[in-house]
This record gives structure tokens, C-alpha cells and sequence, in this order.
């Protein structure tokens, strides 16, 4: 547990270490004599005020997915960070101030849905990034554009893990179950369903309930817990709900975590690690982002119903196949309509040269963040046409512009 929080600063540094060498990213472009003794170039500039809203999951590493690259772009940062765990935000802001950045560059806004109103809709708000559900997102995207803004508006996610008959089925079990419940399945790229191609689901599922006897469920404060409380209690009980409701619609429960009492913290919010079998599309499990740590199973015959499952799905955040041929991961990557795509890997978070983003229900708005995308979100291109004319040949010119 305190190895997953230290993973997330860690991955938010990536991006700091990334932003420290930007300026290879803002260079312009240039074209000379474009005409007699014209040149044209382009310039990035900043945009100036910018905000990001932040969701309770990775309060450390989501906002440094936005602030180190808004800022190294030369614009001021504006956190809006979750209600239910604002303080990560406060310390670095701490931090940042104690590292010498001037007052006003980074700022933190604390509040609910009113404080985000009120960045939508401020007019020295130029443009907003957003991390969090789906409705919300989309809720951001609308308003934040309505009000002139630019807005990246990241959503959540249903992240399926394609299982062929040929893959280690040891990797692909370690893969599934630290994927499903790592961070007690609130990540928006958990693994919350497993697609089990022909034989595959035999294969897996006892080596899947062998790891889940073994996993620890307990605080977070307790260094050999493996797996942690879910935020709050309201979302204990909906994704509890969320195992009523796959159990009555006929999915066979093979792990059942709703029991689970841990000594000393009876009154924690905590939920064992759950395991669905024969999940089908039309139930409220597999539909759902369920957001805990509960993974599904569906079987399927053929590798092109695997991947007609993942095409139609609304989200699109990442996906991940398990195989050992190489011709049909080739061919996966190519055919599946999903913005970040494992091989072999079940959480494949771009590094930071790279940028994070879904497609469809899990993106609202062009650009992913960081990386390159990151940079041409926060800077705006001016283009100027510049000539130092030879005094000898000035005079009045009323015809169109045009190469001589
Ligand atoms: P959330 O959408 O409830 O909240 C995110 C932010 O929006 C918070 O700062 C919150 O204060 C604000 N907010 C909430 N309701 C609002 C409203 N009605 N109007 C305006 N602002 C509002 O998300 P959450 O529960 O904090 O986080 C979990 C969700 O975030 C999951 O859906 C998960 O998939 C998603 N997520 C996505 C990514 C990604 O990269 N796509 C990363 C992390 C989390």
C-alpha cells in the first residue's frame, strides 16, 4: 500500500523530469525569403491563467499530469483539487513554494461543484484540464467550450483484458488480479473485465482464485496490506450493490468480498477482493464502471468477438491483450478502438514523453495530456510575417501580396 502511493509520485516526477527539458517542445518554426525579403515564423506562447480539476484517485500524480507542463509553458495553474482528499494538494503547493516558484504561478481553489462553476465560467480562465467521471467530463467539456475555453476532459473507463488461449496464463493471472485490484480497483485504467478467448478461462480462473486466497486486504498505514478501503463508505455500499446486482442477474460469484471484516477496523470501509464468471454484456457489471475492486469474466469463442466487445463499448480508455503471438498482438493494436493499448502489459500508462488519453466516453476534447499533446494544450501558435525591406526599393504597392 504505501508502495502504491510512493508509485504515484513517482509517476507524476516522470512528468516533472519531462517539463524540466521543454523547451526543445516550444521551439517555433521558421521559413525564410517565403517572398523578396519576407521571413515567417512561428512562435508557442503561453495562454495564461489555466485550471485543472482533479478527481480522489492519484491526488499526487493526476494534477502533475497538468501543472508541471501548464507552467514550464510559462502560464499560471489554478488547482481545483477533490473535496474528499484535498490535502496532497496543499503540501505541494508547499513544496513548490519552498523550491522558490513565485507567488500567484501555482494556486490551489478548494470546493465542490461551485468553485468548479465558477472556473468555467471566469473570463481570465482560458482553458481548463479535467480528470474524473464520465458525466462530469462531459458536464466541463460543454460548459468550459460554451464559455470560450479550451478544455481536455478525461473520463472513466472499462478497461477490458483480452485473454487468447495462447498466453502465459501465470503472467496474464499476476497481470489480472494486480490490475482488478490493485488500489482496490479505483484506477481509471484497472483491469475491471477479463475476456477469456476458447480455453483460456479454465485455464485462468483457478490460478486467478489461487493468487486472490493469498492477497492481504487491510489499512493502508499497514505495510503488508496489498489492498486498501474504498473512499468512502457511500462508495463501499454502491459497489457492494454493484456484486448484489451481478449475483441476481445470474453471473457466477467465485470470490465474494462482501464479508470481509478486518480486525481492529470493523468499522472501516473496506471490500475483499470480488470475482465474477460468465458475465454478459447486457448486465449492470459489465456496463458499469464499477470503480472496486471487482473483475468480471466473459467467455467468448473466437478472437473477433473479443475484440467486437471493446469496440462497442462507450469508454475507451485502455485495453490490454495477453498472447504469445505476435502476429495477432500486431493485429490488435491496429484493429482496437481504445487510446492506450497493452501488449502483454494490463495498465499501460504512457510514460511522459508520451501523452495519457482515451478515446470515445473516456476523453472529451482533442488532445491527451502531457507529453507533447500536454504542450500544445497549454501554449496557443502565432505565426508572423516579418521584412527589413532595402530602403532602395520601398513605394506604394496596391496589388495582392504575392511570391516574386
Ligand atoms: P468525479 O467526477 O466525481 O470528480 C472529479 C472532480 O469533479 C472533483 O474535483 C469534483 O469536485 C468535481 N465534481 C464532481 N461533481 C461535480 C459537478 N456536479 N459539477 C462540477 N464539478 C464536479 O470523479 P471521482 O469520483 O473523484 O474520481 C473517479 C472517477 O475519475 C472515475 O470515473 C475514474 O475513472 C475517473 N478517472 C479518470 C482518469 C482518466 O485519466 N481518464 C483518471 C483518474 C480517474
Amino acid at each position: 500500500m504505501p508502495s502504491d502511493a510512493l508509485g504515484e509520485v513517482n509517476r507524476g516526477l516522470e512528468v516533472v523530469e519531462f517539463a524540466c527539458g521543454i523547451a526543445q517542445l516550444q521551439k517555433g518554426e521558421l521559413s525564410e525569403n517565403v517572398s523578396t525579403e519576407v521571413d515567417s515564423y512561428s512562435l508557442r506562447q503561453p495562454l495564461g491563467v489555466v485550471a485543472g480539476i482533479t478527481p480522489f484517485n492519484f491526488p499526487a500524480m493526476v494534477p502533475m499530469w497538468m501543472y508541471p507542463i501548464a507552467i514550464a509553458c510559462g502560464n499560471t495553474f489554478i488547482l481545483k483539487p477533490s473535496e474528499r482528499d484535498p490535502s496532497a494538494a496543499n503540501f505541494c503547493a508547499q513544496l513548490l513554494r519552498d523550491a522558490g516558484l513565485p507567488p500567484g504561478v501555482f494556486n490551489v481553489v478548494h470546493g465542490d461543484k461551485v468553485a468548479v462553476d465558477r472556473l468555467l465560467e471566469h473570463p481570465d480562465v482560458a482553458a481548463v484540464s479535467f480528470v474524473g467521471s464520465t458525466p462530469i467530463a462531459r458536464y466541463i467539456y460543454e460548459t468550459g467550450t460554451r464559455h470560450g475555453k479550451r478544455v481536455q476532459a478525461l473520463g472513466g473507463a472499462k478497461n477490458h483484458m483480452i485473454v487468447l488461449p495462447d498466453a502465459d496464463m501465470d503472467l496474464a493471472a499476476d497481470a489480472a488480479v494486480g490490475a482488478g485490484y490493485g488500489s482496490a480497483g479505483e484506477r481509471c485504467m484497472a483491469i475491471s473485465m477479463l475476456v477469456a478467448v476458447g480455453a483460456a478461462a479454465d485455464k485462468l480462473i483457478p490460478k486467478i482464485l489461487e493468487r486472490i486466497g493469498k492477497m492481504k486486504t487491510g489499512p493502508g498505514s499497514d505495510p503488508a496490506s496489498e489492498m486498501g478501503p474504498l473512499i468512502t463508505r457511500a462508495h463501499r455500499d454502491k459497489v457492494a450493490g454493484y456484486v448484489d446486482a451481478g449475483v441476481k442477474d445470474g453471473a457466477a460469484l467465485l470470490a465474494d468480498g462482501r464479508g470481509l471484516k478486518v480486525a481492529g477496523h470493523e468499522d472501516g470501509f473496506f471490500l475483499g477482493p470480488c470475482l465474477f464468471d460468465q458475465v454478459k454484456p447486457e448486465m449492470s457489471i459489465y456496463q458499469d464502471e464499477i470503480f472496486g475492486p471487482v473483475l468480471g469474466i466473459t467467455r467468448v469463442d473466437t478472437y473477433d468477438q473479443a475484440i467486437a466487445l471493446v469496440n462497442t463499448n462507450m469508454y475507451a480508455n485502455g485495453v490490454a491483450l495477453f498472447t504469445n503471438d505476435g502476429g495477432a498482438a500486431r493485429k490488435f493494436q491496429h484493429e482496437v478502438e481504445v487510446g492506450m493499448v497493452g501488449i502483454n502489459v494490463p495498465i499501460p500508462v504512457p510514460m511522459s514523453y508520451y501523452s495519457f488519453g482515451g478515446w470515445k466516453a473516456s476523453l472529451f476534447g482533442d488532445l491527451h495530456m502531457y507529453g507533447t499533446d500536454g504542450v500544445r494544450f497549454y501554449t496557443r501558435t502565432k505565426v508572423v510575417t516579418s521584412r527589413w525591406p532595402d530602403p532602395r526599393f520601398r513605394g506604394v504597392d496596391l496589388g495582392f501580396p504575392q511570391n516574386r
